[in-house]
């Protein structure tokens, strides 16, 4: 069931109408719904049940600390990717020896903090950063627990900004490389071998590529129990992909059989790391039509909501599917849906079929993930308030921020 339905043609998060929303909170606003962001973790776990399994959200698709918070009480685990995502998880109640971090560039500083909290496990990218970590945790008189992220060199047949494993991309070590880098890891004083980890890209749709990753990735694995290398997990990723206009994606249970059946009888424990599957349709982005303004060629409506609050459609030319909050009488004409930020690329939807008014509420579907997280202050608009509504109640997540909060922290140089 969807978190967003109409009643009276008045469109709702759970219970709360979005129209009380934006008079409570104003606009642009994300909207969050508790209830369908634990109703996709249930299914993921569902999927997984009578397994040894952890699933870690990856906090990167949306971080806020009132999504991180229902996660870590319903005892997820974390993927990070930055020193600020881990002291998020802590501040919002997450326990450290369920976070993975993955990332290519981990500064020694973050190391150092990772190891201090006492995360689950380093996910390694490359043969130098195994030797920072090394020496890091040398020098904190402790052993960094790492898996290698290899990059199983399938094609996840996504956007290319979104695909990561294949043999081209920043991401992991080679197949090939990864056997020698285990042997290195093994001799590092500082370095605990935990486990192995893939994650080949985001907005998959088809099970197969996921499937093929996680069937080398144990083949690796194998290669290495032969040499007394053993594994106490097997992480495959994150990646699973939602529908936002009309694509098909499996049911999670579905997307996951294939992986699951490889790993039947295995030992080890299972790790994934979903971010847009768990809260890509909990949550929408609140807009007011600020002007109607017809063009030569095209009709715009010109929202209080841009680019800076919703990368994607700039960014990936995605498609968000946009509904008026009110439903109007008419067929509606076909509008330009762009923000007030200048650039040309400052769209959120193209040629979309509206009866709308000037002063009108429309909501931007399947905003929960890389919405708000990938926000900024370009054109120094101060960033989008964000409300997790819960049954009837609305939670203000995190105010709007105000314009005085955009330079505070600038200064000029100093007049001589
Ligand atoms: C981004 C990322 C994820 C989450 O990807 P989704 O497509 O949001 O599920 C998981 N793991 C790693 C290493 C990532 O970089």
């Amino acid at each position: 069931m969807s978190p967003f339905s109409r009643r009276d043609g008045l469109l709702h998060a759970e219970g709360v109408p979005l129209t009380q929303v934006a008079a409570a909170h104003g606009t642009p606003c994300y909207v969050y719904s508790r209830a369908a962001l634990l109703e996709r973790l249930a299914e993921f776990r569902q999927a997984l049940a009578g397994r040894d399994a952890l699933v870690c959200y990856a906090v990167k698709a949306n971080s806020n600390l009132a999504i991180l918070d229902q996660f870590a009480r319903a005892g997820c685990g974390f993927d990070i990717v930055s020193g600020g995502e881990l002291l998020r998880v802590i501040a919002a109640g997450g326990d450290p020896a369920r976070v993975v971090f993955s990332g290519v560039g981990k500064t020694a500083d973050e190391m150092r903090l990772a190891l201090e909290r006492g995360i689950l496990c380093f996910n390694v990218e490359s043969a130098a950063e195994l030797e920072r970590l090394d020496a890091v945790a040398g020098r904190l008189g402790r052993r960094a627990p790492v898996a290698l992220r290899v990059n199983p060199d399938v094609d996840a047949k996504t956007h290319p900004y979104i695909s990561t494993g294949l043999r081209g991309n920043k991401f992991g070590v080679a197949v090939d490389a990864a056997l020698a880098l285990y042997r290195r890891a093994r001799e590092l004083p500082h370095i605990e071998i935990a486990g192995i980890a893939c994650h080949i890209g985001s907005q998959l749709l088809d099970p197969a590529p996921a499937a093929e990753a996680a069937r080398k990735i144990l083949a690796l694995a194998d290669r290495l129990a032969a040499e007394g290398i053993v594994l106490r997990h097997i992480d495959l990723g994150g990646g699973i992909g939602i529908r936002y206009r009309d694509e098909t994606p499996p049911a999670i249970a579905d997307y996951l059989a294939p992986i699951l059946s490889l790993l039947a009888g295995r030992k080890e424990r299972i790790l994934f790391e979903p971010g847009r599957a768990l809260v890509g349709n909990a949550g929408l982005l609140l807009t007011r039509i600020e002007y109607l303004k017809q063009g030569e060629e095209k009709n715009f409506a010109v929202v209080d909501a841009a680019m800076n609050d919703l990368l994607r459609p700039a960014l990936y030319d995605a498609w968000h599917e946009i509904l008026p909050v009110q439903v109007a009488e008419g067929d509606g004409v076909l509008y330009q849906v762009v923000g007030p930020v200048c650039e040309s690329g400052d769209f959120l939807g193209k040629d979309r079929r509206l009866a709308v008014r000037a002063g009108d509420l429309l909501a931007v579907m399947s905003a929960g993930a890389y919405g708000m997280a990938m926000s900024s202050n370009y054109n120094s608009r101060p960033r989008a308030a964000e409300v997790l509504v819960d049954g009837e109640r609305m939670h203000l997540a995190r105010p709007r921020e105000a314009l005085d909060q955009l330079f505070a922290s600038e200064s000029p140089l100093p007049r001589a």
